[in-house]
């Protein structure tokens, strides 16, 4: 049967249903599907090794026995890592996986099976190693393949050869191929090969180019790579020339409340502040809403420039709202908009979930009709009974905490108004361009004068008795403290009891301190209770889960120490620490790890002694832990790459996006001949919605 791309698995020679649905299962539907379903890695038989001779970095390829198979328990998580030992005549070697492929996977290693290791080999203490190595049976016509051999990711007992025959099939039956779905401008300025020929390369590998492969630099995958980012980029193009359609409400006017703002405050304001709400005013003055995202490290003073934002929009009527992640902080912009633009003339609310039902319905009362300004609050704020009689911006505080649905429903509540995302979180320009494509981004790159940088001291858990009477002396100068502990979901029960005896422990240990206790599981207002305290001084050390992240301000904290730091994203290190250093006073950070660190814990740690450059230590962040561990929760739009990488692929990307934006820019509304195979894909891909914007 001749076969198409779109053609179901099934119906592939010697495949038929019930292998089909297990491909099926696996998210693989159609010839299309396995084309795409790229080798893991290729094993080079000219490698071929014996285990005396390997040496680190080596990538190689032996022919061994297993010997035994054990799992190990992990620290005090259910996590478990598996040792495989194999040897050959020449000596014995451990492959080591901290993931399980899937399960049952360990258990065809019996004793004596000949097997094939490949994989890059490791020193760990001194000792050679595999990492996650592919592991594979010997195949009966083992001498009769290729030099190079592509290997698949298994899929339930169907070994890799397997599917390397399965796929193989499908190429010599394919018969119809689709036109590049490209236009020729792309393909020849960024020199990328057919579609079609990169994809057949991908399951016959070239051996000339074994070296190649394994950087990801092949044209093959150059061209695959292009075209996950490019369909990605097309789409956030797309998008975002649908924002310059929407009309938005016009925010222009003599700004007489921003100039008695800026004279009102007690400092003056940044360069980069300046800069920033230059370039938001620019936006607010157009007939389309602004979609701008300001990112600036903790305390560079974000929140200043939208209370400017939203003075400004209020001059023209238009009401504002700011959503922030927590009520800990709603409550602190709201005060601190109190100070700041109630003098003005703006009227604020302040809604969050325990607002008592009759405040709430005169909350709401007055935003409907159009008598409040600014209401500030957390996701109470998109709950459907909020409505607004003029909104025309929103404000989102610490974005990567709310989902983009979250963030739309906000947009819903008023006739396309501008909408200012804020984040401490330095975002990567990869993720910036990929997770915000769509956004334009402002950076607030200067701290407010008179911050001394915090010195930051990576230790171990023997140390911290030392880091305790450190502490002690800087609150007997009137200082105060944080203790954090790390709050993982998994053990959640463990943490908690960690920062709930440590506090006790603390308490009897120096009485004449008062500590407050801080975390999730506390009823909302006995935390604010607790931050209350704290700001009043009334607490002198506090000891807390991460509840404490976003936001908090209290200038009189100098000292922050961190337990279990190696259990911290690094930027999430870095948020936490900029809850200090935000007053004159010379301020602290000191991370305490646990024994049990790994050596790449160490050098996530020593990059927090070394940079307070929240962009340098967020680049760190994505290249050691992935997007999708970087963001805190899956984001979307990143998943669905196949061989992409953020971080590797970074030339690529910016290629793809170029590429993308400048199809859109020559042809607004994809009407052109040479883009119509183009605009097809797009509206396979992402649907009708993706070409909203542009039909
Ligand atoms: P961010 O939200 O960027 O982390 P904040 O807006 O919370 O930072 O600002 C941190 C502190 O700095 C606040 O107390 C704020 O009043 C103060 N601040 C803001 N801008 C300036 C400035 N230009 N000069 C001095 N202090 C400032
Ligand atoms: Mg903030």
């Amino acid at each position: 049967m001749a076969l198409r791309l779109d053609t179901q698995i099934q119906y592939l020679k010697g495949v038929g249903p019930k292998l089909g649905d297990l491909f099926t299962r696996k998210g693989l539907k159609t010839i299309g599907d396995l084309f795409e379903f790229y080798p893991r890695a290729y094993e080079d038989q000219r490698a071929a090794r014996n285990i005396a001779s390997l040496k680190m970095d080596d990538i190689v390829s032996i022919k061994a026995q297993v010997v035994t198979v054990h799992s190990i328990n992990m620290g005090r998580s259910t996590r478990k890592m598996y040792d495989v030992v194999v040897k050959d005549a020449s000596g014995q070697i451990h492959c080591k996986f901290f993931r399980v492929p899937y399960k049952g996977y360990f258990e065809r290693f019996k004793p004596y099976k000949e097997v094939r290791v490949v994989g890059k080999v490791t020193d760990y203490r001194g000792r050679l190693e595999f990492h996650h190595p592919d592991i594979r049976d010997i195949e009966p016509d083992e001498e009769t393949q290729d030099a190079l051999i592509p290997l698949y990711t298994e899929i339930e007992g169907l070994a890799t050869n397997k599917i390397m025959k399965m796929v193989r099939q499908a190429f010599s039956q394919i018969e119809e191929w689709p036109e590049e779905a490209l236009p020729k401008w792309i393909i020849e300025k960024y020199k990328l090969l057919p579609r079609k020929d990169a994809l057949k390369e991908m399951h016959y590998p070239d051996p000339q180019k074994a070296a190649q492969y394994a950087e990801f630099k092949s044209s093959a995958q150059k061209r695959i790579i292009f075209d996950e980012f490019f369909w990605l980029e097309l789409f956030l193009a797309s998008k975002k020339t649908g924002f310059q359609k929407e009309g938005a409400p016009k925010i222009l006017n003599k700004a007489t409340k921003l100039a008695a703002l800026e004279k009102s405050l007690p400092f003056q304001l940044t360069n980069a502040q300046k800069r920033v709400f230059g370039e938001i005013r620019k936006d607010l003055e157009k007939s389309h809403p602004m979609h701008r995202m300001v990112q600036g490290d903790v305390g560079s003073g974000k929140t200043l420039v939208s209370f400017m934002a939203a003075a400004y929009a209020s001059e023209s009527g238009f009401q504002s709202c700011l959503m922030a992640p927590t009520e800990i902080l709603a409550e602190q912009h709201f005060k601190n908009a109190q100070k700041v633009l109630e003098p003005l003339g703006l009227r604020l609310a302040l809604l969050v979930g325990k607002s008592k039902a009759s405040e709430r319905k005169q909350v709401l009362e007055a935003l409907h009709s159009g008598e409040i300004d600014l209401i500030i609050g957390t996701h109470a704020l998109i709950e459907d009974e909020v409505i607004f009689s003029n909104l025309g911006l929103v404000i989102i505080d610490e974005q990567h905490r709310f989902g983009v649905e979250q963030r739309g429903v906000l947009k819903n509540k008023g006739n396309s108004p501008h909408f200012l995302v804020m984040t401490a979180t330095p975002i990567p320009r990869t993720l910036a361009m990929t997770v915000y494509g769509d956004l334009d981004v402002s950076i607030v790159d200067e701290m407010p004068p008179g911050r001394s940088p915090i010195q930051t001291r990576a230790t171990f858990e023997s140390k911290r008795p030392q880091a305790l009477q450190f502490m002690m002396e800087q609150i007997q100068k009137g200082r105060q403290a944080y203790i954090v502990y790390p709050l993982v979901e998994e053990s959640e029960k463990i943490d908690l009891k960690d920062a709930v005896s440590e506090y006790e422990k603390l308490k009897e240990l120096y009485p004449k301190v008062s500590f407050g206790l801080l975390h999730g599981k506390m009823k909302p207002s006995e935390k604010d209770q607790i931050m209350d305290q704290f700001r009043r001084n009334e607490i002198q050390v506090l000891v807390s889960t991460t509840v404490i992240e976003v936001g908090v301000d209290v200038p009189n904290a100098n000292i922050m120490i961190i337990e279990h730091a190696e259990r911290f994203g690094l930027s999430q290190l870095h948020q936490l620490r900029g809850r200090v250093g935000r007053g004159e006073h010379k301020s602290f950070c000191i991370l305490i790890m646990g024994y049990a660190v790994s050596e790449e814990g160490k050098e996530r740690t020593a990059m927090m002694e070394k940079t307070s450059d929240g962009f340098k230590i967020a680049e760190f962040d994505l290249e050691m832990r992935g997007p999708g561990e970087f963001m805190g929760t899956r984001q979307s739009g990143l998943s669905g790459f196949k061989m992409a990488n953020l971080v590797r692929d970074m030339q690529t990307l910016q290629e793809a996006r170029e590429a993308a934006f400048e199809v859109l820019r020559r042809d607004p509304k994809l009407a052109y001949l040479e883009n119509q195979n183009l605009k097809a894909e797009l509206l396979r891909e992402h649907g009708p919605a993706a070409l909203a914007g542009i039909a």
